[in-house]
């Protein structure tokens, strides 16, 4: 069995700016990372092409998608603050977007264990209205999407630094799609509180788990087995969706957590045995440390197949550990 590993070179020519930390160069270091798992040909990589518009307006409002497209014909310009589009900017984000679907299509050929999507623009903090954090559309959400559509129930979990406000947003009162989010807190988008639990229907089917600086990896091993785990057992996911944000790294310059490759490595062999093997798809988000992205690509990346390596060591006793039983409690308390 192998991995398909899904990139395509147009997503180079999104520019958000000189100085801006979500640089090309970030994905020239996944694509590296690839190499480096060293994984032959158990690694079969694939040009990941544009998302068909119907897919993206299952997730996004139509006005806005027509904005986009408006912001594109000109040739660009800023979205918000920290979110710029460049000539080429609207091409790579929907390639991205189309990575997941296209690499759903594949996965149920039958030849692959995981799928890797190696694009940018990330797509996490993008809601259904919205562009925001370097993100303009939710990759993972409409790849979720799709997948839900066709009567699958989908786990997403979110390893990035930042919460994902987008996908909890979109997936807030969906009873089929069950939203983790591991996170630095406080830290931007300043959402993802353990009192966010979904609404409506799909009440119960969001869980934050909010972490200070620093944290090391065994807290967040020792949060997924005794509070998440258990909750995802019950909500039997049949995919598996995961949003790999690399800027948890210690070494990241935009988030001060604590985490190794070795910790993305452990975290992820746990992570993927919530599904059977062939329904799991890890999309790149952040990450902005260039030796990071290369080093926990390439752990990820051997974890998925089967074989995990510790480019650098496990992390334990930081902190962390405060956060994970104020959390267990929370859930006790709410079950
Ligand atoms: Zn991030």
């Amino acid at each position: 069995m192998s991995i398909l590993f899904l990139t395509n070179d147009l997503c180079f020519d999104h520019y958000p700016g000189k100085q801006h930390p979500e640089r090309p160069e970030r994905l020239m270091a996944v694509q590296q990372g690839a190499l480096l798992s060293d994984l032959g040909s158990s690694l079969v990589q694939t040009q990941a092409e544009s998302v068909d518009r119907n897919e993206i307006l299952q997730v996004h409002d139509g006005r806005f998608i027509a904005e986009l497209e408006k912001v594109d014909a000109a040739g660009g310009g800023r979205i918000d603050l920290d979110t710029k589009m460049s000539e080429h900017s609207w091409r790579a984000a929907q390639i991205s977007a189309g990575a997941g679907v296209q690499a759903i299509r594949e996965l149920a050929g039958g030849s692959y264990e995981a799928a890797f999507c190696a694009v940018r623009p990330p797509g996490h903090h993008a809601t259904t209205d919205q562009s925001m954090g370097f993100c303009f559309l939710n990759n993972v959400a409409i790849a979720a999407q799709h997948l839900i559509d066709a009567g699958e129930k989908v786990l997403i979990v979110d390893y990035d630094a930042h919460h994902g406000n987008g996908t909890q947003d979109i997936f807030y009162a969906e009873p089929d799609v069950f939203f983790v989010s591991f996170h630095q807190w406080p830290l931007y988008p300043g959402t993802g509180r353990t009192e966010e639990t979904g609404s409506g229907q799909g009440q119960g089917t969001t869980m934050n788990l909010p972490f200070p600086t620093r944290t090391t990896g065994d807290h967040y091993r020792m949060a997924w087995e005794q509070i998440v785990q258990p909750k995802v057992a019950k909500f039997n996911p049949t995919w598996l969706i995961i949003s790999a944000g690399f800027d948890s790294h210690r070494n990241d310059p935009v988030a001060s957590l604590g985490l190794t490759s070795g910790d993305y490595s452990d975290l992820t062999a746990e992570i993927i045995k919530a599904v059977p093997s062939g329904r799991r798809l890890v999309f790149l988000e952040g990450g902005y440390d260039l030796e990071a992205l290369r080093l926990s690509t390439a752990a990820v990346l051997r974890t998925l197949a089967g074989d995990p390596t510790h480019p650098e060591k496990s992390t334990q006793n930081g902190p962390g550990r405060e956060a994970v039983e104020s959390i267990a409690q929370f859930h006790t308390m709410n079950p």
